[in-house]
């Protein structure tokens, strides 16, 4: 005995009316989108300390941006990159002050 499963072609269904949810839920998606590029960081959340510095990161949309602890607030450019804030912060920190004894070597990645 042999099971021969046969589709058939013909289905008559309506499902035009079905989708249309799925297009107001996409376009709610596409609101939230909008609402997350007009973050204006204003909830940042409190320093962290990483690989020598402390930055901020806003609740809002996660972007970062260096801390300085002893003026106590932020500084610089706003960026998701923490490594790129870094490096822009370690070239300015060299350009300002030519004799800094480098302790620590890393290689430059
Ligand atoms: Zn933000």
């Amino acid at each position: 005995m042999e099971d021969k499963q046969q589709v058939s072609g013909t289905n008559s269904k309506k499902r035009s009316r079905w989708f249309w949810p799925m297009g107001l839920l996409a376009t709610g998606m596409a609101g939230a989108a909008v609402v997350l590029r007009g973050c204006w960081h204003s909830k940042m959340s409190w320093p962290v300390r990483s690989q020598g510095c402390s930055y901020q990161v806003c609740t809002g949309c996660g972007i970062k941006r260096l801390f300085d602890e002893d003026a106590f607030r932020g500084y610089g450019p706003y960026s998701y990159d923490l490594e790129r804030l870094v490096a822009h912060d370690h070239a300015k920190r060299m350009k300002n002050k030519s004799q800094d004894p480098s302790t620590e070597h890393r290689s430059a990645s």
